[in-house]
């Protein structure tokens, strides 16, 4: 039968097949609410009918400033099988960041938790084409001053829990995420429900061993963040229960309190949070009896981490690799019949790869001259993508601006070799971005900042490895002659210029940065140099 591929269907065999199974979110540090996958569906209509009233238009974009909890779920499926566009925002973006993607959304309708009001509220002279805002977790307006302003509990409460759910090609859109993981202004990646669908499947194929009816899921990554890796859809498609973390994600005693007690078998999460969670747990003398597996990617992750999961809580750590512009996973550390043949050293150092790649995505690695590199396991290349969970151009850009080539392969501005069989390891980035717990900062910006100030001639910004962000920006410049400027007086330079969070954690002064053939700062050669300058100072 010639049925479309959409999220529509994960609602509908969920809630016939796995309706009963439990969604709980942590409320507050001690205290939990529950429902079923059929009370969260329940509630989605109610939204949608309410999405009608407030009079949205199929394909309107309806945007989210929320953490992980059941109402964020709800909105998942009553904003996307009710044909609009989930358009998730990162809090933790910037001002102007959060304004310019409102704005090139087009978003109509913001729901939003009480505490970013005041960010809405600054922003509000900025914000072009938003109707209003509804505010979840709340009895009242929270303060908010918008047109319109609605509580989403009352917003729900007068509506009707059935509803006719409209039949969406599986080629519309139906969610979108910026990314700022690229130079310049985030970029929209619009997902289809065919794109979403078809990544579910094909992660719940690679992860063979991965979670099915008889698991409980924590997703320890924001669902602002490439639809928290799927796990909003793979979780009621395979029928698991769900525990929502709430806005305690960055809270290891929450967090480890809600694996034990909901007996979570299933965790995904950055290297920053999980080895936050497992320092707390040495410290306070807990385990993780009740995990099976946990999966750990968004950035390079150490070997520790994975002897300290296996050795010290006996759980398998899988590492994944993936980007916003793929759906979110791109490949699984998987290891295959060839895993046995290697020696004892090479299996140790397995669980630094990044895995194979998922149903339907091809890899290939290049040279500068986009010569295909050989899958040896010793080449290391531009890694460059094509498959059916890959976006084909970002949201309003032009063609240009796609980083997909004529030949449809996308360039993800990783670094990596490729073995024999298919698994990939990236070895390094060649996008000029560094990722801290998670979140992009840009050494561009942080460079023309550097820049700016007037005893500095020439400057480089280098992700510089750290024990608890992972990746952390390293500032090495050189001095105008006879110019002088301490570190400290150049490291608040940046004080109100950019984020907190961007700001550099130290300074190295040299002489002069080394360049490449073509004249520019070879920033490979500063990272070989620098790249464990803050592992060394302990800064
Ligand atoms: P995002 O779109 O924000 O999810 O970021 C995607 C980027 O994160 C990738 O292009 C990589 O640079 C980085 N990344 C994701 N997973 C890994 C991983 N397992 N190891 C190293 N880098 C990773």
């Amino acid at each position: 039968m010639d049925m479309p591929l959409t999220i529509t269907t994960v609602m509908r065999h969920a809630e016939m097949y796995h309706g009963e199974r439990e969604v709980v979110s942590a409320v507050s540090e001690q205290d939990v609410r529950r429902t079923s996958y059929s009370g969260v569906f329940r509630r989605a209509r109610k939204l949608f009918n309410a999405l009608q009233a407030l009079g949205c238009q199929p394909g309107d974009r309806i945007a989210t400033l929320a953490w992980n909890h059941q109402q964020h779920l709800e909105l998942y499926y009553g904003v996307i099988c009710g044909g609009y566009v989930l358009h998730t925002i990162n809090p933790r973006l910037f001002d102007d960041q959060i304004a310019y993607i409102i704005n090139h959304a087009e978003d109509k309708w913001i729901f939003t938790e009480p505490e970013f009001i005041p960010t809405l509220e600054r922003l509000k002279p900025q914000i072009k084409h938003v109707n209003g805002i509804v505010v979840l977790d709340t009895d009242d307006d929270a303060g908010a001053s918008f047109r319109n302003v609605h509580v989403y509990e009352h917003l729900l409460a007068g509506q009707d829990d059935t509803c006719a759910w409209p039949e969406p090609g599986e080629n519309s859109a139906c969610a979108m995420c910026y990314t700022s993981g690229t130079t310049g202004n985030p970029k929209g990646v619009l997902y289809s429900h065919r794109s979403l669908l078809l990544h579910t499947l094909s992660t719940a194929v690679l992860d063979a061993g991965g979670p099915g009816a008889n698991d409980v899921i924590m997703p320890l990554v924001p669902m602002f963040h490439v639809n928290a890796w799927g796990l909003p859809f793979r979780a009621p498609l395979v029928g698991a229960g769900i525990v929502f973390p709430g806005r305690y994600m960055g809270n290891p005693q929450v967090v480890g309190r809600l694996i034990t007690q909901e007996k979570v078998t299933y965790g995904v999460s950055v290297p920053t949070i999980w080895q936050m969670l497992l320092d707390h747990l040495d410290r306070s003398g807990g385990n993780l009896d009740t995990l099976r597996k946990a999966v750990v990617g968004g950035a390079a992750t150490p070997l520790s981490l994975f002897e300290r999961f296996r050795d010290d809580y006996g759980v398998e750590l899988a590492q994944g690799w993936g980007m916003t512009e793929l759906c979110s996973a791109g490949t699984l550390n998987v290891p295959g019949p060839d895993f046995e043949l290697l020696d004892e050293e090479q299996r140790r150092q397995y669980p630094l790869k990044q895995g194979k790649p998922i149903f339907g995505l091809e890899v290939k690695i290049t040279d500068d001259g986009d010569n295909a590199l050989p899958w040896d396991g010793v080449a290391a290349g531009h890694l460059k993508v094509k498959g059916l969970t890959v976006c084909e151009s970002y949201f309003g850009a032009t063609e240009a601006e796609s980083g997909v080539d004529a030949n449809g392969w996308f360039t993800t501005g990783d670094v990596a070799t490729i073995d024999p069989d298919g698994t990939i390891q990236v070895t390094d980035r060649s996008k000029d971005l560094i990722k801290s717990g998670g979140e992009w900062i840009s050494s561009i910006e942080l460079e023309n900042c550097a820049m700016t100030h007037p005893a500095i001639a020439e400057a480089a910004v280098i992700s510089a490895a750290h024990e608890k962000w992972t990746e952390r920006p390293l500032l090495i410049a050189v001095k105008k002659p006879d110019q002088t400027v301490s570190r400290e007086d150049l490291l608040a330079w940046f004080d109100g210029k950019v984020a907190r969070w961007w700001k550099p954690d130290a300074v190295i002064f040299v002489e002069e940065l080394p360049h490449t053939a073509t004249g520019k700062v070879s920033k490979l050669t500063l990272r070989e140099q620098y790249g464990d300058y803050l592992l060394a100072q302990n800064v």
